[in-house]
């Protein structure tokens, strides 16, 4: 039994009562490319995704993202930054907070309607009050035509990652898609998933029958793993890093070999601080060695304007998901990334 409970106009319909501006479009279009060309290997910038687990509530996700606009002014030379704007969250056991998409005040029930109004004229505000353009989770591969005009990066996350619409969906953006290990850790099922995404598909998508090109910018994200018994295993160390760099070279159809290390999740053991040393780590290691240098394009750092997390929205800037760097070390972890990049 499906109870019907709000009808939810089309992507098209949403999309022409709430339209980006064409200056903002502009700024988008610009930040896209220069996503774009760190993937494809044009430049030795670095993309650095990098903000809250999710964005629950705009006001602190604003101010977030203006102190990141500045600080990209200052390091752009060196780095593409690019705020974590969240709002699907996919839940290890299916339930609870699903994000600003279905709940728009996360202490009240589910309104997709105006979840939907409230994720776009955030993402909108947020390019207009700083300049960049922000990444999301595309949990819903449906929901992705809501928000395919604001986005700069989208993730395919660790539980979706071997999901056939994922990969599909995919395949038809012009943008960097990050795919994740999933939460088992196969390398195998990551890179198959981004062999999926950079291939040719024909498939159903909104009522049509749909053919795309491919997406060559589709890469992988390395977010540590989880054992048979529920324990953190890290993958951003240089071991499997290489073994992706050799995955990618027994897959010569691939285009463009690229890893983004997410610095929280199983990699930090959700122990947040962490995120500091595991990025200078990585660093370090591209120093070492140029083919590891050539692969790792960048880091995804979850962070806030308070660091840690809480329960309920009680404190202003603080994760209701995840753990996150505050304010200070992400950008002093920014000027250290810039600096060694
Ligand atoms: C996230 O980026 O907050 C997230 C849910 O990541 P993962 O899919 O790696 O668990
Ligand atoms: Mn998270």
């Amino acid at each position: 039994m499906f109870e019907q409970q709000i009808q939810i106009p089309s992507a098209e319909e949403i999309l022409q009562n709430q339209p980006l501006p064409p200056e903002l479009a502009r700024i988008k279009r610009g930040r896209d490319s220069l996503a774009k060309d760190v993937i494809a290997g044009n430049t030795d910038k670095l993309l650095v995704i990098v903000g809250p687990c999710s964005a629950h509530e705009s006001a602190p996700v604003l101010e977030y993202v203006r102190r990141l606009g500045e600080l990209n002014e200052k390091v752009k030379d060196k780095l593409v930054l690019v705020p974590r704007i969240y709002t699907n969250k996919p839940r290890s056991r299916g339930v609870g907070y699903k994000g600003m998409f279905s709940q728009p005040d996360p202490e009240n029930k589910e309104n997709i309607l105006k979840g939907i109004r409230t994720i776009r004229d955030l993402h909108i505000r947020a390019i207009g009050e700083s300049g960049l353009s922000a990444a999301d989770e595309m949990l819903y591969p449906e929901n992705y035509a809501y928000v395919e005009d604001l986005l700069t990066y989208i993730a395919v996350g660790a539980r979706s990652s071997e999901n056939q619409m994922h990969r599909l969906v995919s395949s038809g953006i012009e943008l960097p898609v990050g795919i994740k290990n999933p939460t088992g850790g196969s390398l195998t099922v990551m890179l198959n998933s981004v062999y999926a995404a950079q291939s040719p598909q024909v498939f159903k998508y909104h009522g049509w029958q749909v053919a795309t090109q491919g997406n060559e910018y589709a890469h992988a994200v390395l977010r540590g793993m989880e054992d048979n018994s529920g324990t953190d295993i890290p993958n951003f160390h240089y071991e499997t890093v290489m073994r992706v760099l050799e995955g990618y070279g027994k897959r010569t159809e691939l285009r463009h070999p690229a890893v983004i290390i997410d610095a929280n999740h199983s990699n930090s053991g959700k122990q947040f601080r962490q995120q500091i040393r595991i990025v200078e780590e990585v660093l370090q290691n591209r120093l070492f060695d140029a083919d590891f240098k050539r692969i790792v394009k960048g880091f995804m750092i979850e962070s806030f304007l308070v660091e840690g997390c809480q329960k309920h929205d009680i404190v202003f800037g603080q994760s209701i998901t995840d753990p996150c760097l505050g304010w200070e070390d992400t950008e002093r972890l920014i000027y250290e990334i810039a600096e060694k990049a």
